[in-house]
């Protein structure tokens, strides 16, 4: 069993969702088949098991899913980055530009002390704003991002380089030109 091939078949590829022209990755098929979902947790977690990490962060909402899991299988607590306006407690927030407007993702100001090493986690990175958004509100609060990971990377968007640019090591397990 080869994990990256066997990941890489089950996602699925949407066309035209959510806009004309747009080939959406699907990655629901994964967390549906027990097997499939398995194999990608564990993928995972046999990366960071045996690194120095204090807690795991994950990016709303497909990055709760995964991140929550990876966080209890390697003993960790849990926070979220969520979007703007969800979390009730005092936030840090960070903006950052759309193809088209904006958007803000917030973390709760308690949820990464100064010194802690962060695993950052979500689904996909495609121009790379959320994972680079989501790894500055950690930077705020003292963290240090390990790593930040996601299933998917859409290199041609570029977005890969630019995470990387920023000194935010990123692990994907496949892409999609
Ligand atoms: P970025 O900020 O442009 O890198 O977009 C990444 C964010 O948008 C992630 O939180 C993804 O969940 C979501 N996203 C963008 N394109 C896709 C896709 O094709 N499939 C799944 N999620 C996507």
């Amino acid at each position: 069993l080869d994990p990256v091939s066997y990941i890489r078949d089950r996602i699925r590829t949407v066309p035209d969702w959510p806009l004309a022209g747009v080939q959406f990755r699907d990655i629901t098929p994964l967390l549906q088949d027990p097997k499939t979902f398995r194999v990608l947790v564990d993928l995972f977690v046999h990366r960071y098991m045996d690194q120095q990490i204090d807690v795991v962060a994950g990016v709303d909402a497909r990055g709760f899913i995964l991140g929550s899991v990876i966080a209890y299988e390697l003993n960790r607590g849990f926070v979220p980055v969520r979007k703007k306006g969800k979390l009730p407690f005092t936030t840090v927030a960070e903006e950052y530009e759309l193809e088209y407007g904006s958007a803000t993702v917030e973390l709760h100001s308690d949820a990464i002390h100064a010194g802690q090493r962060v695993l950052l986690i979500d689904d996909l990175v495609a121009t790379g704003g959320t994972m680079i958004a989501a790894a500055k509100l950690i930077r705020k609060l003292g963290g240090e991002v390990i790593e930040a990971a996601a299933i998917v990377d859409l290199p041609e968007l570029g977005g890969s380089q630019l995470v990387q640019a920023q000194g935010i090591p990123l692990f994907t397990v496949c892409d999609f030109a």
